[in-house]
């Protein structure tokens, strides 16, 4: 049998960044899906200020400028702006989504970004292998042994490590006996594109105890529909047959009390929204990431960019173990970073969720809501809580930086800018001339830790830095501080293991 060290299922866009992140980084993965080509439904529209920055940093930038150019146009034409949404109330500027810095995520349809990301992984050397359902899963010892079903018959695989990264329904967390708590939704919701014998006959949006029904423009007789009524014992999500015009035409006619008439549907499927979150993301050498971990509402549209920051938080993590740099309790960071990342999204879409219920209350709710939200202040806020950029992993060491713990933005380093620097997946310790004590202090870690000196750094609040592979500040200097040594040393130790002196004694 192959010897495999990061199996990953799931060749979804979490589990091609985590195969990026982890070919990146000098291990070698292998991904398998249960799909012989990929999905072409479109599903999210974009990804979020975050994770398009984690796929910048990997040479990804130019491939998401194109697509977002694209797309702004067209989000305009039909949106008539480009603003975002909260609980589908468009009032979002899309300078607000990016924490107000000029950060901004990208417009991409989800099928061209997991192109994108499979030729970035597939470039990088990693094995993509489709048409391979994954079963069963068991671990003992030191390996996960995984039976996988093929149009050939059943192969099986072992790998030191496995993550799930298989989507909501995953077999992985399922098999493995991951704890999933949460609560499901008592509304079904159907989702097709469809075409109207008379689109002018076509209902209006409606929110009412019946259901609701929402869509944007007509293009080309086609509208993209969202119908949702009440299934408060799931019985309707729990159907696997694909849904039918006749179906989709008696849900539109219970809802809104038109006989609508469709010629034809695309893309049809019925979704119960849940709102659900693993106990934890790690039980021995399984792990989970992206929407196998979590899953919500698509409201706010964070799925994505949620699932992209579960990979780059443990791809490097698991990378530094299998190459014996890291040790178990670098690994259990990732569930202490992510979990509680993944429960405030799920939080802010029960939010959203409640102020879509569709009672004269709520409505009034949302009037007020809809008024508080042309508040700069609000519109702020929202921003963001739904770009997550203020989040911050509580670090095991004392350090004041206001950044520490937080995702860097893109910033000018000499001739060059902090992401091309960070293009290799190493760590960076960048000092400047005030700071070059920092690099002495570093120096028993430079196998690990890229040690630059630079003369510009362009942010002035710093006078050196240590960044992990995922863009995080690890530890800093401010300009006007004596940089401390005791807790850049405790950073290394905790990220990148052990001085080498320390393993020499
Ligand atoms: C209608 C809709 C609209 C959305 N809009 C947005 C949006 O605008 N913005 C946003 O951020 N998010 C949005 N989302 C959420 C987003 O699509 C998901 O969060 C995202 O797809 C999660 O990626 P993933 O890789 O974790 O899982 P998936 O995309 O589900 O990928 C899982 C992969 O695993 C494979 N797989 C499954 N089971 C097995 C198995 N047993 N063996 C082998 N392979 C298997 C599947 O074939 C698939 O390729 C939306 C979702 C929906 C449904």
């Amino acid at each position: 049998m192959e010897a495999i060290d990061v199996l990953i299922v799931g060749a979804g866009p979490v589990g091609l960044t985590l195969a990026v992140e982890l070919e990146t980084a000098g291990v070698h993965a292998v991904v398998l899906d249960r799909l012989a080509v990929p999905d072409a439904v479109p599903k999210a529209r974009g990804v979020g200020v975050l994770g398009s920055e984690a796929l910048r940093r990997r040479g990804m930038g130019a491939a998401l400028q194109r697509w977002d150019s694209a797309l702004r146009r067209e989000f305009r034409r039909e949106m008539g702006s480009d603003r975002g949404q909260f609980a589908w109330i468009h009032k979002l500027d899309t300078t607000v989504l990016g924490g107000g810095d000029g950060r901004t995520g990208a417009l991409i349809w989800q099928p061209d970004l997991e192109l994108v990301l499979a030729e970035a992984a597939l470039g990088l050397g990693c094995d993509v292998r489709r048409g391979q359902r994954v079963t069963q899963i068991r671990q003992d010892g030191g390996r996960v042994h995984v039976a996988v079903e093929t149009d050939a018959g059943e192969v099986r695989y072992a790998a030191s490590y496995v993550v799930g990264c298989d989507g909501g329904r995953s077999v992985v967390r399922k098999s493995a006996g991951f704890e999933f708590p949460g609560v499901d939704a008592t509304t079904l919701t159907r989702v097709a594109r469809v075409r109207p014998v008379d689109p002018e006959a076509f209902p209006a949006r409606i929110r009412t105890a019946r259901g609701t029904l929402q869509y944007r423009e007509f293009r080309d007789g086609w509208v993209r529909v969202r119908v949702s009524e009440p299934d408060p014992d799931g019985i309707g999500a729990r159907e696997t047959a694909p849904v039918t015009v006749g179906e989709f035409q008696d849900s539109l006619e219970r809802v809104t009390g038109v006989d609508v008439r469709l010629d034809e549907i695309a893309e049809a499927r019925r979704m119960r929204v849940t709102s659900r979150q693993a106990a934890t993301y790690r039980l021995g050498r399984i792990l989970l990431a992206g929407d196998a971990a979590h899953v919500h509402s698509p409201a706010g549209g964070q799925g994505l960019n949620l699932g992209i920051m579960d990979a780059v938080n443990l791809g490097w993590k698991l990378a530094a173990v299998v190459a014996g740099d890291g040790d178990d309790e670098l690994l259990n960071s990732y569930t202490r970073e992510r979990h509680p990342v993944g429960a405030r999204v799920i939080a802010n879409t029960l939010a959203q969720a409640a102020l879509l219920e569709p009672t004269p209350e709520v409505n009034a709710l949302r009037e007020i809501f809809s008024d508080l939200m042309d508040i700069p202040d609000v519109q702020a806020h929202l921003g963001r809580l739904l770009s997550g950029v203020d989040e911050r992993y509580p670090l095991p060491y004392v350090g004041e930086h206001r950044s520490l713990g937080m995702h860097l933005p893109d910033f000018v380093v000499d001739d060059t800018t902090l992401y091309m620097l960070m293009s290799g997946g190493r760590p960076l310790l960048l000092y400047t001339p005030f700071a070059a004590e920092a690099a002495a202090a570093a120096a028993d870690w430079d196998d690990r830790v890229h040690v630059v000196p630079v003369h510009l750094l362009g942010r002035l609040d710093l006078s050196a830095a240590l960044i992990r592979p995922d863009g995080v500040l690890a530890w800093a200097a401010g300009v006007s501080d004596e940089p401390a040594l005791d807790s850049l040393t405790d950073a290394l130790s905790t990220w990148f293991g052990p001085s080498r002196s320390a393993v020499a004694r």
